[in-house]
């Protein structure tokens, strides 16, 4: 049944996309970010892609009177939580603030929704609470060892969302476990926008493709691997956008908090994803292997079976889509201004 959906950092990369599916869902989204990294040209995109009114609130997911006015003007009966801090670099230097955006930020967020009656609430996490699984593929039973500030963040809004969700049966709440997102809308009108160098795979490999750093170094050739680079796995982010249509339609019927890993199910080397992205963009990246980058694991991938298996959703889009659709979002520019 349609409805009207806040999703906070709903003007980010992933938030964006999610905005999109929601509309193409029959949903109405109500964005709510802070633009501390995005642009106010996301909004735009994204009404024209949802073809319908997008209402966007401009401020902090802390600020509690802010959000009780959102829930007093509009008819919300579920929210999607994507608003945070995801550079894990800087969660190290800045811990106190990762800690208060992303833990007291969802705290925030869940008082003000218990007061307005709302229980319905999807929340963004990331495979990274799991640090190096014992076995693979990881399923969600799996040990969570974080090896950053910013997954601690994470196994932390994890916890008191289960608490919560023990404490009062009212809650429906999903605890999506995000692999790694990669690639962007196909019609290349939004997409990941890092500013300055880009950290993450992808978006880094779209910016030196389009002559803007002119080599990739690839973080350590000695993992015990088997071609020694990183393994991880990719999903793409329309279908991570899909999956959370998926969760709303199955909180719906479901109470309690349940954690659901959102992956494609199988892992890539850093060299194979290289090798993807070169035949995506058809030119041949300059590359060399440097040092292992602090805090990296070897290999994780999804068992993505419990998505499957509960919600009726699995990853449809191979690596191929991923590269073809991030370098399509390059060449148009691939950022907002
Ligand atoms: P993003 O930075 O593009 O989006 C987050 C949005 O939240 C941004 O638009 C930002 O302006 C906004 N925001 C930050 N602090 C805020 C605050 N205090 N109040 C209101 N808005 C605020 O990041 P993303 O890649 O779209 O990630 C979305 C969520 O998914 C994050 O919670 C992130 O931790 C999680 N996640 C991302 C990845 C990934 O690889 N991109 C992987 C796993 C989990
Ligand atoms: N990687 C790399 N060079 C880079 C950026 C990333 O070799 O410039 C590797 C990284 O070590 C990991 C994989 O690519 O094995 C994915 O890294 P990314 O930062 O995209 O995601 P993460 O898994 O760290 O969240």
């Amino acid at each position: 049944m349609a409805s009207t959906v806040l999703v906070t950092g709903g003007t980010g990369y992933i938030g964006s996309h999610i905005a999109v599916a929601l509309a193409a869902a029959g949903h109405v989204p109500v964005l709510l970010d802070d633009f501390s990294n995005s642009e106010h040209a996301v909004v735009d995109r994204v009404r024209e892609l949802a073809g319908v009114a997008v209402t966007c609130v401009e401020g902090d997911v802390r600020d509690t009177a802010l959000l009780r006015r959102v829930f007093h003007d509009h008819p919300v009966t579920a929210v999607i939580h994507c608003a945070g801090l995801k550079a894990v670099g800087e969660s190290e230097a800045r811990p106190l603030a990762y800690y208060d955006v992303n833990v007291n930020g969802s705290l925030r967020l869940a008082e003000v929704m218990g007061e307005a009656g709302v229980n319905r609430l999807v929340f963004s996490s990331s495979a990274t609470v799991y640090g190096q699984p014992d076995v693979l593929p990881v399923d969600e039973q799996a040990a969570l060892r974080p090896h950053s500030v910013y997954g601690r963040t994470k196994r932390q809004t994890e916890e008191f969302l289960r608490d919560l969700a023990r404490a009062n049966p009212n809650w429906h709440i999903a605890i999506l476990r995000y692999f790694n997102p990669a690639g962007a809308h196909p019609s290349a009108r939004i997409g990941e926008a890092p500013r300055g160098r880009p950290n993450n795979l992808v978006p880094l490999m779209c910016r030196i493709a389009a002559g803007e750093y002119p080599e990739l170094s690839i973080h350590g050739s000695d993992w015990p691997t088997p071609d020694g680079t990183g393994i991880r796995d990719y999903i793409h982010v329309q279908d991570l956008a899909e999956g959370h249509v998926a969760a709303l339609a199955w909180l719906a019927q479901h109470a309690g908090a349940r954690t659901i890993n959102l992956g494609l199910g199988r892992g890539y080397s850093v060299l194979e994803v290289i090798a993807a992205f070169e035949k995506a963009c058809g030119r041949v990246l300059a590359k060399a292997f440097g040092p292992r980058r602090p805090g990296d694991v070897a290999c994780y991938y999804a068992d993505a079976t419990r998505a499957e298996r509960e919600m009726g959703w699995r990853a449809t889009r191979a690596l191929d889509a991923i590269c073809a659709d991030a370098w399509r979002w390059q060449q148009a520019g691939g950022r907002y201004r």
